[in-house]
């Protein structure tokens, strides 16, 4: 059902096509944004004139400009193509990646758009931007890691430093939910976070690391659960 959803998102119709701009096309642009320096509004006047000058049925995207401009063109106009500065101005990139679709433990409740069947992670529609490159990338994190920079890199953004996301409707059941073992309802209880960790402790100790990988494989798989559980855990 997955890779049937996912091919499915690479068919299309031959007549949405658009043809390749020409090479003059980029050649022309790029000359322009470096010599009148353009802001945004310009630069898309600038767009549909030379659509018609060229015989170009499709104005580029702005980083399709940026992907025809040779390194040395490139660098010096990377920053009137940018997309969406705003989205690195703090200097941290955020990458997020989805989890495979699960069910929760419980099944779904009224309000979740459930999809899992359809291979979309539950409480998703399919269509948002995370999911698509989800699907694309057959949820492997990896592989949705190297996508996100790939198109921050192409869109002009800089991610020196990321900031990792994990979405997904259910990602502690996907992750294994922990919650019970420190939460006490809603409730952190530091006391029993700091009894699992054996903390304060010598957090060198390879004995106490043993520990306390060996109490956290043991939870790992235990998660058994039903709607009738859930609603009794959020009652206490
Ligand atoms: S993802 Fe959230 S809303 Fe959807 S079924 Fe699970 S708990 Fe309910």
């Amino acid at each position: 059902m997955l890779e049937r959803h996912i091919l499915q998102s690479f068919k299309k119709p031959a007549q949405q096509l658009i043809p390749m701009p020409k090479k003059e096309y980029f050649e022309e642009i790029i000359r322009k944004i470096k010599k009148e320096k353009l802001g945004k509004d310009r630069l898309s006047r600038l767009k549909v004139r030379l659509c018609k000058k060229h015989g170009l049925v499709k104005p580029p995207t702005d980083i399709e400009i940026l992907l025809n401009a040779d390194e040395k063109d490139a660098a010096k106009i990377k920053k009137y193509l940018q997309t969406k500065p705003v989205r690195t101005a703090s200097g941290v990139s955020v990458v997020a990646i989805m989890t495979k679709p699960i069910k929760c433990p419980h099944g779904a409740c009224l309000m979740c758009s459930s999809m899992v069947e359809e291979g979309i992670p539950q409480s998703y529609t399919g269509k948002e931007p995370a999911t698509r490159r989800a699907i694309r990338n057959l949820f492997d994190p990896y592989l949705q890691v190297f996508n996100r920079l790939e198109q921050y890199a192409v869109s002009g953004h800089s991610f020196d430093k990321i900031e990792l996301i994990v979405m997904g409707g259910n990602a502690f059941k996907a992750m294994n939910d922990f919650s019970r073992v420190f939460f006490d309802g809603f409730k952190f209880n530091f006391a029993k976070f700091k009894k699992f960790f054996e903390l304060p402790g010598d957090v060198g100790d390879p004995e106490r690391t043993k520990r306390i990988q060996q109490k956290l494989l043991k939870q790992k798989n235990k998660q058994k659960t039903s709607l009738k559980k859930e609603m009794h855990r959020a009652d206490n």
